[in-house]
């Protein structure tokens, strides 16, 4: 497979996988792609069903709060969105319009509101969990879905600005939290296996901005606190990471204020599936038309 990287995203567009919205990283899906989403959601759902003790899907946005408290401006704020809105009267109502015939900046009229967009799936739910006191002796085991997003726009398909993630979160201890990480990185290959992607596991970490930045990525490696599943989308060599499977020790514990059973903090993991990304590893690897994908992998996603 060569770096196919901008034609393949011509060709999602050619074959009416995507549309085109003229901003990279944000394009509109066809209802095949997002049929594709939905089936492979039911398929993730089927692994370790009974572990799960609730499920919640989250908007776009939380609270500005929770983002300020979450430090993600501390270590991401190159990727980090806030929502604006205008919060005039008539009089800066006419202003407003004024500077947007005059073709000028008009983002000055514009005021900070109480929602920041979500950058993972699993950052409303710390909050939620940190509100119900210390955790049982079970600890929590919650299935999300959200709508992220990121600054990060790019003319590769798999990197969009706003896409879904679906997680597993486990809050508790260390052991029941990394005992949880190592079943879901199995569970993944067996994912990849019965879908038949191309695919392997590696250590990673992730994009912490500037020079201190440096030494956190260095520490999360050492430290194997992040592994990805990987599959070659738009590139052999650069292959995307379709899973991730991250061990955050105490740290969410102590930030939210989530407890175990005996008062200390709680331990968390998340394994999050960028959704988007799946489906298009399947279409790049299975070709456009679903109806033609190979047996094993429809009888896996269509039953
Ligand atoms: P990458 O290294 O490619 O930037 P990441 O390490 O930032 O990925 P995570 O922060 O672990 O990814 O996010 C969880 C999952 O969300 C990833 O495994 C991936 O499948 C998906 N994801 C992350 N960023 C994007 C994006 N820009 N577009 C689509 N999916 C994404
Ligand atoms: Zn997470
Ligand atoms: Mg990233």
């Amino acid at each position: 497979m060569m770096d196919v990287q901008v034609s393949f995203l011509d060709q999602l567009f050619s074959e009416g996988v995507l549309y085109d919205s003229g901003v990279d990283g944000l394009y509109a899906r066809s209802g095949e792609f997002e049929e594709v989403i939905s089936r492979f959601e039911t398929f993730a759902l089927s692994y370790g069903k009974d572990e799960i003790s609730e499920a919640m899907v989250f908007p776009p946005g939380m609270t500005m709060q929770n983002f300020e408290t979450s430090g993600y401006m501390k270590s991401f704020p190159q990727l980090a969105g806030t929502v604006h809105a205008f919060c005039g009267n008539d009089h800066d109502h006419m202003g407003l319009l004024q500077c947007i015939a005059a073709g000028d900046d008009w983002s000055k009229h514009q005021k900070p509101t109480q929602v920041a967009l979500t950058p993972a799936a699993c950052y409303p739910l710390y909050p939620i969990l940190s509100r119900r006191g210390p955790l049982g002796e079970d600890g929590a085991y919650v299935a999300l879905q959200s709508y992220c997003f990121r600054h990060e726009p790019s003319r590769d398909p798999a990197r969009m600005q706003m896409f879904r993630m679906r997680e597993y979160v486990r809050a508790g201890s260390a052991e029941q939290t990394m005992a949880f990480r190592e079943t879901w990185k199995k569970r993944g290959e067996d994912m990849m296996k019965r879908l038949e992607l191309p695919h392997h596991v590696d250590v990673a970490n992730d994009p912490f901005f500037g020079r201190a930045g440096k030494i956190m990525a260095s520490g999360q490696r050492e430290q194997e606190l992040k592994f990805e599943m990987l599959v070659p989308i738009t590139s052999e060599e650069n292959p995307t990471a379709c899973m991730s499977f991250n061990y955050h020790m105490d740290n969410f514990g102590k930030v939210w204020d989530i407890r175990q059973a005996d008062g200390a903090p709680a331990h968390t993991a998340c394994v999050g599936f960028g959704l988007e990304r799946l489906a298009l590893a399947l279409f790049r690897h299975h070709g456009f038309d679903t109806a033609r994908w190979p047996e094993g992998v429809r009888s896996a996603l269509w039953g």
